[in-house]
């Protein structure tokens, strides 16, 4: 008879009704493990989540997507994950039985789900899940840090997309979390020029750490001249909007070469008004969606964190103990600008 424990867990009852309560913990089933959770990264989605205005979600709501922990007790079935490893969590929850399942695209599943949204997430001192969707981390990998490797997996999968080559001109929109990344993993793909763009020094500073060879200090639709003269006149082979939202979309267009590729990586529903598809025909641009990851984007994103080539050191802004979950939502709401990732501790209780 397994001996019943307890987990505390900040639930989401409605919007900005975030609590924080004890909670009965089930055993492992067979092919489960047990993650006893160290660090969840809150996001835009998390974000968008806690206020409400994310679409389609049902409340209550245990969040947290972005998260690394320790297996505590795998369940009988389940091979190659041990008491003690760390480990990261693929949150693409898929029924690996559709037809995209069954191409390999769980991203796309008929049924897809997020772990921390549809299904019960991170935000809490243990969970519960099947052990497909758990990834062993190397042991020197700082935990907190390491949860941006679920955000860089999520990057990866555009930039597979998007094929970009050696020489390519690469412009990223945006240098938030996954601009950054953006602009990382592209100058690691070779490409020559990566124009960062963002309206925010600091943020501009750090992308030029990440080896981005321009950074224009401006908005993204104020940015087109810009990045026309800095590719000799051609415009870019490649844009990628992190910011999302109709201007970005229609000055992406603008700064693309002919043939060029743009990447929407932004999640947004505002509408293009004065959008002609004309620009898409005229200059055969390819617009290349990408949605979330797939277990192939894991294990190299893991790898390229663990061999240094994307350093993650310096995003978490701030970190809040499990039990102070609403007051880093209150942080995050108050200042979506001002961080990058602010993460849950859940070790601190
Ligand atoms: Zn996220
Ligand atoms: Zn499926």
């Amino acid at each position: 008879m397994a001996v019943r424990r307890g987990t505390r867990t900040a639930v989401l009852e409605a919007p900005r009704r975030l609590g924080v309560l004890e909670r009965p913990l089930p055993p492992a089933g067979p092919e489960e493990v047990v993650v006893r959770i160290a660090a969840t990264a809150i996001c835009h989605t998390d974000l968008s989540i806690y206020t409400g205005e994310h679409p389609g979600v049902r409340y209550p709501v245990v969040m947290g997507h972005e998260a690394t922990g320790v297996v505590d007790a795998v369940g009988a079935e389940v091979a190659g994950l041990r008491p003690g490893e760390a480990v990261i969590i693929n949150p693409i929850i898929s029924c690996g039985r559709c037809d995209a399942c069954l191409r390999g695209a769980g991203n796309l599943c008929r049924s897809a789900g997020l772990f921390g949204r549809e299904v019960e997430g991170s935000m809490s001192q243990y969970v519960n899940l099947a052990a497909r969707y758990v990834h062993r981390l190397p042991a020197q990998l700082p935990l907190a840090d390491a949860t941006l490797i679920e955000t860089l997996a999520t990057v990866r999968h555009a930039q597979r997309r998007l094929g970009i080559a050696p020489g390519d001109s690469v412009v990223v929109l945006g240098q938030g979390t996954s601009g950054l990344l953006h602009a990382r993993l592209a100058v690691l793909a070779g490409a020559d020029p990566v124009i960062a763009v963002s309206r925010t020094r600091w943020k501009l500073e750090m992308a030029q750490g990440m080896g981005a060879h321009h950074a224009i200090a401006a908005s993204v639709a104020s940015a087109v001249g810009e990045v026309v003269r800095l590719t000799a006149g051609l415009g870019a082979d490649v844009v990628i909007d992190t910011t999302g939202g109709a201007a970005a979309t229609m000055a992406a267009i603008e700064m693309l070469r002919p043939g060029g590729r743009f990447a929407p990586y932004a999640v947004s529903q505002e509408c293009c008004n004065g959008f002609t598809t004309f620009p898409i025909y005229y200059k055969e641009i390819s617009i290349i969606g990408s949605r979330a990851l797939t277990r192939e984007d894991m294990e190299p994103s893991i790898e390229l964190v663990a061999c240094g080539k994307v350093d993650v050191s310096g995003f978490v802004s701030a970190t809040y103990p499990l039990a102070r979950a609403p007051d880093a939502f209150e942080e995050y709401e108050r200042n979506p600008g001002k961080v990058l990732r602010i993460v849950i501790d859940s070790s601190a209780g």
